[in-house]
C-alpha cells in the first residue's frame, strides 16, 4: 500500500503510534494515516466505514474514525442533536417493524441505538461523542490480493499480519503481480467482508458458525477466476485439486442468529436472508451515510420547556403566545404559598427587599441599579414557579391541558406545542435580533443589500407596491429573508446495501423484504470507545413566510371546516390537534375511500405544506439553488413556514441574489396558474393533486414524506384523497373571492 507521495505508509517516516482502536493491544501498533478533507466531505462521503480509493488510485481503503471532539457546541445544540437522533432511530425501527414485525431487533438497530432487553430504540448519551469532521483515518482494505498472472490469492488477517510477512515477490514460479481484489461482500446487516472461498457452517454443538479454512484435499490455496462479467460466474479454484467454488458466503452473525431462532422453534429462514452480496467496492450500495439536520436555537427554552418539570412554565408561555386565557395568582396568593413552604419561607422577605430597593433606586434615578434589583426579584419569583413552590395559574383551555398530557405520545415532528415554542424562539433570534445586525430583512422594508431601490424614493415606492400586491395575492402577511440561519447537520451512522430500513432482495422472481441494520460509526480510539457523531454547523440563507390569519380564516370557512374560530387559529390548532402519526397514515392515498373529516389542524397543515413546496419550486427555478438542496420547516399553529438552503449542496445559487434580480418572477411563478396545473395529466388531478411532476419534492427535502399536499388547496378543485369521495370540492387559497 502506498499513499499519494508514493511512500509505503508502514515504512515511511515514523509516526508516534497513537491509541488507535484495537491496535492498542497489538504488539506492533500502527497508526492509520489521516487525511484532510472538507468538513462536509468527511461528514458525508468520507465518513468512517466507507470504502474509497486513496489519491492516485494506488489502493482501496476503508476510512476509520479518529478522536477529535467538537468542543464548540452549545448545550442546547447538543440537546437538539440527541433529540433529533432519537427521532431518527425510533423512526428507523418503526418503519422496519411495520413491514417486518418478526425481524430480530439486533438486525434492525446496532447496539448503541437499542435497548438490549426490549429491542426498542434507545440512545444513551454516554455512548457517543460529538466529533468535529476535520480529519478521518484510513486503512488498506480489503487485505485480499490476487496475482494478475495466475490468479492465486493471498489474504491477511490484519495490517500488522501483512507488515510481518509481506506479499512474496515470486508466485507459483513467476514474478508476482499482486493487486487488491476490488470486490467485497456486503450485507444489509451492515457488514462488509473480503471475498473468500470459505463459507460458514452452523455448528449446533457450540451454537456458532464456523469456517473450515481448507479444501477437502488439504490445500488452503485458491485461485480466483474473475474473467466473467457477472459475479455469479466467478469461481474460486483450489490449487491442490482443482475443485471450484462459487462466491456464495453466509454472513456469519446473521446465520448464527437466524439459525438459533429457527432451532428454538422460531421462524424458518431462507438462505437469501443470510448470503452476502458480492459488490464492487465503488458501488454506492456499499455505504450510505445517515444524517439529519435542524435549525439551531440559542434559547434553551426550546428543549427545557419540553421537560415535565417545566410544565407550568410551558403553560404560561403557550397562553401568552396563542392568547389563551390564563389566570395568574395574585401577589397575596404567592406570598401565602411561599410562606407555607418550610424551606423557602424566608425568600419572601428577600423578594420584598429587592422590590423595595428597586423602587428606591428608581426614585433616585439610578435606573441600572433599579433594573438589577428587579431582575433579582423576578428570578426569585420565577424559581418559585419553576420549583413548584407556587402554582403558576389556571389555563382557560381544558383542551390545551389535555393536549399537553397527550403530547408525550405524539410524533415530535408535527407536535404543535413544541413547534410553537420553536417558532417563538425563531422569530426572536433569527428575525428580530438578527434584524438589528442586518442578519435578516423584511422584504417590505428592504435595506441596500437586498435591493438598490432603497436610495430612490420613487423606485422604492414602486417596489413596495409591486411586492406588496404579490404578497397580498399569495396571502402572505410577512416575508423575511434571513441571511444566516444557523443549520446544524449531523451524521450518526451508516447502512449498507440500502439507504432505507427495508431492502427488497429479488430472488427467483420473488421479492423478499430484508431488515437493513442502522449502524453507528465504528468506535473511537478513546476511553469507553464512544461512537462519533459528526457535526457541522453552517449559516444558510432562508425565507420565512407568515400567512395572513384573516385570509386563512376565510379559507377555512369557505371549505366548510367545522367550528372555524373568529380569531386565534393558533389556539384552535392546539386545542383540536390529534397526532398525525410518524407515517401520516391517515393522510395516505385512499382513492377517495377515506373517512377523515375536514379538521382545522389537517387543513392548516395542508395549506402551509403545499405553499411551502410551491415556494421551494419557485426558489429552485429562479435562484439556481438545487431543488434537493432546499429544506423546509413548518410552524403550523403560527401559520408560518421557513424554506432554507441546506449546507451540503455545492450549487452556486443563492437567495439574496435571487431576490435582487428576480423577486417579481419568484412571487409570480408561485401564483402562476400553469405551475398549479400538473403536466402529468388527469391522473394527478383525480388523485388528490400532488405528484412528483408537480408539487412534490424529493424525499430528502420534505418534512412530511410528500403527504398532506395538494395543489387544489391553492387553486381549488377535488379534495384530498383521505376524504370520502363525496366531500365537496375545495375553494383555493388563491381564489380572488377570498382576497
Ligand atoms: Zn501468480
Ligand atoms: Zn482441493
Ligand atoms: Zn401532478
Ligand atoms: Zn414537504
Amino acid at each position: 500500500m502506498a499513499d499519494a507521495k508514493g511512500t509505503d505508509w508502514r515504512t515511511g517516516p515514523t509516526r508516534r503510534p497513537s491509541a488507535y482502536g484495537a491496535a492498542r493491544t497489538d504488539p506492533d501498533p500502527l497508526e492509520p494515516p489521516t487525511m484532510s478533507r472538507s468538513r462536509v466531505q468527511i461528514a458525508g462521503s468520507y465518513a468512517p466505514g466507507v470504502l474509497m480509493t486513496w489519491e492516485g488510485g494506488k489502493g482501496i481503503c476503508r476510512s476509520v474514525p479518529l478522536a477529535n471532539e467538537a468542543k464548540d457546541l452549545k448545550p442546547t445544540t447538543i440537546e437538539l442533536i440527541f433529540e433529533n437522533l432519537n427521532d431518527a432511530v425510533t423512526n428507523w425501527r418503526d418503519r422496519a417493524v411495520k413491514l417486518l414485525p418478526d425481524a430480530l431487533p439486533e438486525l434492525v438497530l446496532d447496539t448503541p441505538f437499542r435497548d438490549s432487553k426490549t429491542g426498542e430504540a434507545r440512545v444513551q448519551r454516554g455512548d457517543f461523542q460529538m466529533t468535529s469532521p476535520d480529519k478521518v483515518g484510513y486503512v488498506p482494505y480489503p487485505l485480499l490480493y490476487r496475482c494478475g498472472i495466475c490468479g492465486s490469492t493471498r489474504e491477511f488477517d490484519s495490517i500488522a499480519d501483512q507488515a510481518r510477512q509481506p506479499l512474496p515477490k515470486k508466485c507459483n514460479g513467476h514474478e508476482a503481480r499482486w493487486t487488491q481484489v476490488d470486490v467485497v461482500y456486503a450485507h444489509w446487516s451492515g457488514d462488509i467482508e473480503p471475498l473468500s472461498p470459505f463459507n460458514y457452517n452452523f455448528d449446533p454443538q457450540t451454537g456458532t458458525a464456523r469456517q473450515i479454512r481448507m479444501c477437502t484435499c488439504g490445500s488452503s490455496s485458491f485461485k480466483l477466476r474473475n474473467a466473467a462479467p457477472v459475479f455469479s460466474e466467478w469461481r474460486y479454484v483450489c490449487e491442490g485439486c482443482g475443485e471450484t467454488r462459487s462466491l456464495k458466503k453466509a454472513n456469519r452473525e446473521v446465520l448464527e442468529r437466524l439459525q438459533i431462532q429457527q432451532n428454538d422453534g422460531g421462524r424458518t429462514f431462507q438462505w437469501i436472508e443470510v448470503n452476502m452480496l458480492p459488490v464492487s467496492y465503488r458501488a454506492n450500495s456499499t455505504f450510505y451515510v445517515q444524517r439529519t439536520s435542524f435549525i439551531v436555537f440559542e434559547d434553551s427554552a426550546v428543549v427545557e420547556l419540553m421537560t415535565p418539570k417545566r410544565r407550568a412554565a410551558l403553560i404560561a408561555r403557550l397562553a401568552q403566545i396563542h392568547a389563551i386565557p390564563f389566570a395568574e395568582p395574585s401577589e397575596d396568593q404567592i406570598r401565602e404559598s411561599v410562606e407555607a413552604d418550610q424551606v423557602r419561607a424566608g425568600e419572601w422577605d428577600e423578594y420584598e427587599t429587592y422590590r423595595g430597593m428597586a423602587q428606591k433606586a428608581e426614585e433616585a434615578g439610578r435606573t441600572g441599579a433599579a433594573r438589577r434589583h428587579r431582575e433579582n426579584a423576578d428570578d426569585l419569583r420565577e424559581a418559585w414557579f419553576a420549583d413548584g413552590v407556587v402554582a403558576r395559574g389556571q389555563l382557560g383551555s381544558p383542551a390545551v391541558l389535555q393536549a399537553m398530557a397527550a403530547r408525550e405520545d405524539w410524533t415530535r415532528r408535527y407536535d404543535p406545542i413544541r413547534l410553537t415554542i420553536q417558532h417563538d424562539a425563531f422569530v426572536r433570534e433569527h428575525i428580530e435580533q438578527a434584524m438589528t445586525r442586518h442578519g435578516s430583512v423584511d422584504v417590505m422594508t428592504p435595506d441596500v443589500a437586498l435591493t438598490d431601490v432603497v436610495n430612490d424614493p420613487a423606485r422604492k415606492a414602486k417596489y413596495q407596491k409591486t411586492v406588496g400586491t404579490l404578497l397580498g395575492h399569495l396571502g402572505v402577511e410577512r416575508l423575511v429573508l434571513i441571511r444566516g440561519l444557523p443549520i446544524c447537520e449531523f451524521s450518526f451512522g451508516y447502512t449498507r446495501v440500502a439507504a432505507t430500513p427495508i431492502y427488497q432482495r429479488e430472488h427467483n422472481g420473488q421479492r423478499v423484504d430484508m431488515p437493513v441494520r442502522l449502524k453507528a460509526f465504528g468506535q473511537l480510539p478513546i476511553a469507553e470507545n464512544k461512537r462519533p457523531i459528526y457535526v457541522t454547523q453552517q449559516l444558510n440563507e432562508a425565507l420565512y413566510f407568515k400567512l395572513d390569519e384573516e385570509r386563512v380564516l376565510r379559507w377555512l370557512t369557505a371549505n366548510q371546516i367545522v367550528d372555524v374560530p373568529k380569531e386565534h387559529i393558533g389556539r384552535a390548532y392546539l386545542e383540536r390537534y390529534a397526532d398525525f402519526g410518524p407515517f401520516l397514515e391517515v393522510f395516505k392515498d385512499r382513492e377517495g375511500m377515506g373517512s377523515y373529516p375536514r379538521t382545522l389542524p389537517a387543513y392548516v397543515y395542508l395549506l402551509l405544506h403545499t405553499l411551502s413546496h410551491q415556494m421551494m419550486h419557485s426558489l429552485a427555478d429562479t435562484s439556481g439553488v438545487d431543488r434537493d438542496g432546499i429544506g423546509e420547516h413548518i410552524f403550523p399553529a403560527d401559520l408560518s413556514f421557513v424554506i432554507y438552503r441546506k449546507g451540503m449542496t455545492p450549487d452556486l445559487g443563492n437567495i439574496s441574489a435571487m431576490w435582487r434580480n428576480y423577486s417579481e418572477s419568484f412571487l409570480k411563478r408561485a401564483l402562476d396558474p400553469r405551475t398549479l396545473r400538473c403536466g402529468s395529466g388527469n391522473l394527478c388531478d383525480t388523485r388528490g393533486g400532488a405528484c412528483p411532476a408537480c408539487v412534490m419534492v424529493s424525499e430528502v427535502s420534505c418534512i412530511a414524506s410528500n403527504l398532506l399536499l395538494s395543489r387544489a388547496v391553492l387553486k381549488g378543485g377535488k379534495g384530498p384523497e383521505w376524504e370520502p369521495g363525496s366531500a365537496p370540492n375545495l375553494i383555493g387559497f388563491f381564489d380572488p373571492g377570498l382576497a
